[in-house]
């Protein structure tokens, strides 16, 4: 098996990779990817204060309702005639009627209360959809200039791929096949010397003896953990 043609090959596509990775590492699209996820995170956060005003609304709705029996309960009183009433009966009465107000009492406060927390519920959905405009503002704005830079590197990354279909003439078809595989996995450099007498010029993982000598029948041997090609110098 003919290795230096492949090497050859891997050589250039190390320029056409150096590229790449200057396209994946830019500031610009991590910059992105954190805007994107404040973005995501801004909108769970409005569903969620959405479902806590639903919640609340119907809770004041419930209240408002507790509030108006009371009140009724209240006028209903009010009008109620004493005469002919024993004591006892106008005590219970008074009694009763101390209750309702109470009662009144505790649910205007829950009302209040309720309405407080609607406003808050109301400032942080605006603060929420602020900090999620924003992140969308400035994504768009980083994926211009990605789409920028993208632009400007493609003329050079099409020099070396148009190179690189020259090369792959050379290389053993199934070979070729298998280094695109890996390489489209994002593995490289792809192939690797051998270090030592049985290392993994990659991640040093050790060899069995059976795969050195497979090394030497069939030129290359694949690393099981890093998954590259291994060839003997
Ligand atoms: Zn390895």
């Amino acid at each position: 098996m003919n290795i230096e043609n492949l090497l050859k090959y891997q050589k250039l596509d190390e320029e056409l990779f150096k590229v790449e990775q200057k396209l994946v590492n830019s500031p610009y699209r991590k910059k992105a990817n954190e805007l994107a996820s404040i973005a995501k995170k801004a909108q769970a956060k409005s569903t969620e204060l959405e479902n806590e005003a639903e919640k609340l609304i119907s809770d004041i709705a419930d209240l408002k309702e507790k509030f108006k029996i009371n009140k009724t309960k209240a006028d209903e009183m009010l009008e109620s005639n004493l005469e002919g009433m024993d004591s006892e009966d106008i005590e219970k009465l008074n009694g009763l009627k101390g209750k309702i107000v109470s009662n009144l009492n505790i649910l205007e406060k829950m009302l209040q209360k309720s309405a407080e927390n609607i406003n808050h519920i109301l400032s942080e959905f605006n603060k929420t959809k602020k900090l999620y405009d924003e992140a969308r503002s400035q994504f768009a704005v980083c994926k211009q200039k990605i789409d920028e830079e993208t632009k400007t590197l493609e003329p050079e990354k099409e020099k070396f791929r148009k190179e690189l279909l020259v090369l792959e003439k050379d290389v053993e078809p199934e070979l070729m096949a298998e280094y695109k595989k890996k390489r489209n996995d994002n593995i490289f450099p792809v192939i690797v010397p051998l270090e030592g007498n049985n290392f993994c010029g990659r991640c040093r993982m050790e060899l069995p003896k059976v795969a050195i000598s497979r090394i030497k029948e069939k030129g290359v041997i694949t690393c099981e953990h890093c998954k590259r090609f291994i060839y003997q110098k």
